[in-house]
């Protein structure tokens, strides 16, 4: 049975559902019908969820005075809510409403006069998106249609001119008024929700095709799904090619059949060469070249950092991306050493990282890194730390960036259009690997850190220390491999 039931009233669209109604047929079919098809959100994914939650409360107490509508006993919530609501409250959080089999909590809902309303929504964004308006036309059609008269609609976003601790000028969460885009998508949302009510009445799920809504406004938890039938690789592994969908409308979807005389960058033109030909596209003179320039001894690192959506610390912006760890492989007349640095508590990680950084490098030899997240990361570390400002600077100018190998010297079809060292790895080093590593991405290293920090010492947050020393130790060995190999071209 596809609708459930609140206080006697049946229902079948949530307002998360409506999003996902918004994005995709299927996708809201398999939410409603088959919620099962849907994995479950990753650990990296969790940590986004509960960076929400931290926002929302900091959120709350912006409108103090209010009643916090809590979501268990999820049968009763409407009228639980309609008991705040009642009271001398200012404001009611998480306000439940049902109408027109649409169930919505309303962030913030403050009380004006008699039956007139705000309604607030809190986002951890840093700016309003274009997905914000349904998810606000949506609340404000259930609340209405509960009888109240909704003045205005708001958005609380994150601010990104915030630097903690803030200095009384800018605030960490900002309002914008969405009032007059949110009534343009409220004229629709009958029409939609009719729509929406068909294709869940459906006996299975609708084939949707394909097409860039599958990763906007988000990358749709479907795509395995959906996508197995696309051939790897496709025209989907051309990295950048904005017109991608207008060749898919053109039943090209095979590399083997993008026309020639295609406007492509270079980069994209090497990839389906590499492509046709079978084989690497390699100027190993340039390369060569490249490996020249570096100074012994050759030193590789690789930064783990968090990007907070509250910034925790003093000098910190929302979503900056903290480092808390490195690996430094050190490469000397063939013999490799290795030194680390992990973080292992709630205080800010920045100071004792650099100054233990800036040792481990000393003041000779090239710093092998992959791409110009570190650069970015060693300017943002100059500038929290102007006393170590000279010696950072002399870091930066003796990176080596290997990336940029990749970008534009040696092109592999098998590299599957991505450069990433996990896509370059395999193909130019298969015996290694992440395979047997507890932690494989970075997304997860940034979740297991969050939880790392706040764990007693004891064997468990033991175990966690070896994962994540693991998984970043991997990343700088890839490249000494990496290296390796492009030395011996
Ligand atoms: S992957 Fe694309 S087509 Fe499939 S359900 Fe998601 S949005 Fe729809």
């Amino acid at each position: 049975m596809w609708k459930k039931n609140i206080d006697g009233e049946e229902y079948f669209l949530t307002k998360s559902k409506y999003m996902n109604g918004i994005q995709c047929p299927r996708l809201l079919y398999k939410a409603v019908n088959m919620p099962d098809d849907i994995p479950p959100p990753d650990e990296a994914t969790q940590f986004i969820f509960k960076q929400g939650n931290e926002v929302g409360e900091i959120a709350r107490q912006k409108f103090p005075g209010g009643i916090r509508i809590q979501m268990f006993p999820w049968h009763t919530i409407t009228k639980r809510t309609k008991t705040a609501i009642n009271s001398l409250a200012e404001h009611v959080y998480e306000a439940g409403f049902l109408h027109d089999e649409v169930v919505v909590l309303v962030d913030v809902l403050r009380k004006l006069d008699g039956k007139t309303v705000d309604i607030i929504e809190v986002k951890q964004s840093t700016r309003q998106k274009d997905e914000h308006i349904p998810d606000l036309a949506i609340q404000k059609y259930v609340v209405e249609g509960n009888g109240f008269k909704v003045n205005k609609t708001f958005l609380m976003h994150l601010n990104r001119d915030y630097v903690h601790p803030g200095d009384g000028d800018a605030e960490l969460l900002v309002m914008e008024d969405c009032t007059d885009e949110v009534n343009e998508h409220l004229a629709t949302v009958p029409e939609r929700l009719a729509e929406m009510r068909e294709t869940c009445e459906l006996n299975s799920p609708p084939r949707s095709e394909i097409g860039p809504h599958c990763t906007s406004p988000r990358e749709c938890a479907l795509m395995p799904e959906c996508w197995a039938r696309v051939p790897k690789p496709s025209i989907f592994n051309i990295t950048g090619y904005r017109k991608k969908w207008e060749l898919y409308e053109q039943g090209v979807v095979l590399l083997s059949d993008v026309p020639d005389g295609t406007k492509l960058s270079v980069s994209q033109q090497a990839f389906l060469d590499s492509y046709r030909i079978g084989q690497p596209i390699i100027d190993t003179q340039a390369i060569q070249n490249e490996l020249g320039k570096m100074e012994k001894p050759i030193h590789f690192l690789d930064f783990e950092t968090i990007n907070w959506a509250v910034p925790k610390h003093e000098g910190m912006r929302s979503y900056m991306q903290v480092p808390f760890q490195w690996s430094l492989h050190t490469l000397e007349d063939g013999k490799l050493e290795h030194k680390e640095f992990l973080w292992d508590n709630q205080e800010d990680p920045r100071l004792q990282l650099t100054e233990k950084l800036l040792d481990a490098l000393g003041d000779k030899g090239s710093i092998v890194v992959y791409s110009s997240f570190e650069k970015s990361r060693l300017n943002e570390l100059a500038d929290a730390f102007p006393e170590h400002r000279d010696r950072i600077n002399a870091v930066i100018d003796r990176l080596w960036d290997q990336l940029e190998i990749f970008r534009n010297f040696y092109t592999d079809a098998a590299f599957g259009g991505s450069n990433s060292i996990k896509n370059v790895l395999p193909v130019l080093v298969p015996e290694l690997s992440y395979k047997d590593l507890e932690i494989q991405q970075g997304g997860l290293a940034m979740a297991t850190f969050a939880k790392f920090i706040e764990m007693k010492t004891g064997s468990e947050k033991e175990k966690i220390r070896d994962a994540l020393l693991k998984y970043c130790e991997r990343d700088t060995l890839a490249m000494v491999e990496i290296h390796r190999r492009l030395a011996e071209l």
